[in-house]
């Protein structure tokens, strides 16, 4: 494995899992091996200490009724019947000097010990570990005070605890070992079946580019955790799709409604240049220029209106305004514009104050939007309605013309960008007053809606929050 490919293994998610969980198998296994392993070996202290009290008191029992003979007697015996390199008995003056013992050929270099120093326990007792020079085990001994003031020696090899400890712990090392390899590979097959979700969602994305946006993820069943992943990624991939679809859409559109006035503007610059004009129809190429060149600027200044109403960059200049004036005003302003057009103007509002709080210029704005548009797509001899009421909580302002229509195929889409009916081509209009109106009440945390009859008419709705602070 070239170092390189060694180091991106070790940066996988699987790789560390994995070695966590080999970690945390060989921790908890070394902890139980350590428990087990002192309290084996406290226990077996234990026991030998015990078995070495227990001959120390028989044989003292003896040396006190039956006196030295009798005990050596008895070390000998007793040293051959458990063997004499298992076990051996002295006898020993308070100074140490050795008055007798048991068959010592087995415990060669062993020293009688400093019973000057040692501490007995008030049973006349000490146990000591010893090791003797050129032997491999340890001795463990017990000193045990006769009722003359000798001392009885008992001494036993610790070969056979040493070696149950160490048989303890070569099969727990072995033990470990497999625990090690088990953690291990459970561990990387949990990681795999955690990750492959996971993977499964990333495979996807890499497979996504800008032509295969309506790629999904399929929800398995991983777990929980990865189905959320799989949805939130899907979600994530569906706003996208709408972002860039919309994009597309307004891109065309600008390009589209952009090039018009500007190929129009080109042309009238050409014959102004080409041609051989008086200075009237000069002046009339520059006013239509300057008209061409408005309307361009007008379509900008609202597109940018729209992106930043949409987006809460706008600053609302928030104040308690009186629908029922706006409403007054609007209709006073356009009513020239009906009466040419040999239309009935007519508004029915409450007399109760209809208050709402917001940015009177916006509100103006959505209402005049609304008015112009019923009274540009209504034919003359027709009729335009603005009604305005309330209940609990909205100002409901309708607007209500008996005119065009709108297709149930066109009805969806009026509020987009650029968005126009193909019967209103002829009619003037850039196709941005209706989301421009839209983007505007939901600034204001309102709602605009739409139900319309193709030949007799549209009713255009729209609700604003009632401004309910105490005046
Ligand atoms: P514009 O009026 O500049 O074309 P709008 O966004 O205001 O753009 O309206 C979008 C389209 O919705 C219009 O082109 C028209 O086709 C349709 N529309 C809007 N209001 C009405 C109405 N009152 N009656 C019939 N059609 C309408």
């Amino acid at each position: 494995m070239s170092s390189k490919t060694k180091n991106s293994f070790f940066k996988t998610l699987t790789s560390r899992l994995t070695l966590w969980y080999a970690g945390l198998f060989g921790v908890l296994g070394l902890a139980v091996f350590l428990v087990v392993y002192f309290s084996l070996s406290a226990n077996l202290k234990e026991r030998s200490d015990a078995q070495l009290l227990h001959l120390a008191t028989a044989v003292e029992s003896l040396y006190n009724a039956h006196g030295t003979r009798a005990v050596l007697a008895e070390f000998q015996r007793e040293a051959h019947s458990r063997g004499i390199g298992r076990v051996f008995f002295r006898l020993l003056t308070p100074r140490g000097t050795t008055l007798g013992t048991s068959d010592m050929s087995p415990w060669g270099g062993l020293k009688a010990g400093d019973l000057q120093t040692s501490k007995f326990t008030e049973g006349g007792i000490v146990f000591r570990t010893i090791s003797i020079p050129g032997h491999r085990n340890k001795i463990r001994v017990i000193f045990k005070k006769a009722a003359d003031g000798n001392v009885i020696q008992v001494g036993t090899t610790l070969r056979d605890n040493n070696l149950l400890l160490e048989k303890y712990r070569e099969t727990f090392g072995t033990a470990l070992s497999i625990l090690l390899i088990c953690g291990g590979f459970v561990g990387w097959l949990m990681a795999r079946r955690a990750m492959s979700g996971v993977q499964r969602v990333s495979r996807a994305a890499a497979r996504i580019d800008k032509n295969d946006l309506d790629l999904r993820v399929a929800v398995g069943n991983e777990g929980q955790e990865i189905d959320d992943l799989a949805r939130a990624f899907n979600e994530m991939l569906e706003r996208i799709e709408m972002l860039v679809r919309e994009l597309k859409d307004v891109s065309d559109n600008i390009a589209h409604d952009l090039r018009s006035p500007i190929t129009r503007i080109r042309g009238i610059a050409e014959t102004t240049l080409t041609g051989k004009q008086g200075m009237k129809e000069y002046r009339e190429m520059a006013a239509a220029v300057v008209g061409e060149s408005d309307r361009l600027v007008e379509m900008i200044n609202t597109m940018l209106e729209i992106a930043q109403t949409d987006s809460g960059v706008t600053e609302l200049s928030m104040q308690p305004v009186d629908m029922r004036q706006i409403i007054d005003d609007a209709a006073d302003l356009f009513l020239p514009l009906a009466e040419d057009k040999d239309i009935d103007l007519k508004t029915s509002i409450t007399s109760a104050p209809l208050i709402v709080l917001g940015d009177r210029a916006k509100i103006q704005r959505v209402i005049a939007n609304l008015l112009d548009n019923a009274i540009k797509f209504t034919s003359p001899a027709g009729q335009v309605m603005v009604a305005a009421g309330a209940d609990a909580a909205k100002v409901i302002i309708t607007i209500e013309d008996t005119g065009a229509g709108i297709s149930a195929h066109d009805l969806p889409h009026i509020f987009e960008r650029f968005y126009r009916c193909d019967k209103s081509r002829s009619t003037p209009g850039n196709g941005l007053g209706l989301s421009l109106a839209q983007a505007l009440v939901h600034a204001h945390g309102g709602e605009i809606t739409v139900t319309s009859l193709p030949g007799r008419g549209s009713t255009f709705t729209v609700s604003l929050p009632l401004d309910t602070s105490p005046s």
